[in-house]
């Protein structure tokens, strides 16, 4: 049994749109959680990320996003949880 690898806080933002899928791997998903619930930033990122995705897609349900938007919308919650950290 192994412990999950440590991500770095950029490996989460990358793969938090597959998690929110449940596209990961059950090692990723472990490495993700672990990393979650040591990092308030990225946790924060990931409740805003997984609500407005959620969202979105319930709404949008046969509708592919561009990458580009779900990129900006990242960022935009990115800087979100700056602010609420400060
Ligand atoms: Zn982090």
């Amino acid at each position: 049994m192994t412990a999950p690898s440590r991500y770095s806080c950029q490996e989460v933002v990358e793969k938090l749109d597959e998690y929110v899928d449940r596209a990961l791997t059950s090692g990723e998903i472990a490495s993700v959680e672990e990393h979650l619930q040591r990092c308030a930033e990225c946790a924060c990122e990931y409740r805003f990320e997984s609500n407005l995705i959620s969202e979105i897609r319930a709404k949008l349900r046969r509708i592919d996003l561009p990458p580009d938007l779900m990129s900006r919308i990242s960022q935009m919650i990115r800087e979100e949880c700056d602010k609420e950290g400060e």
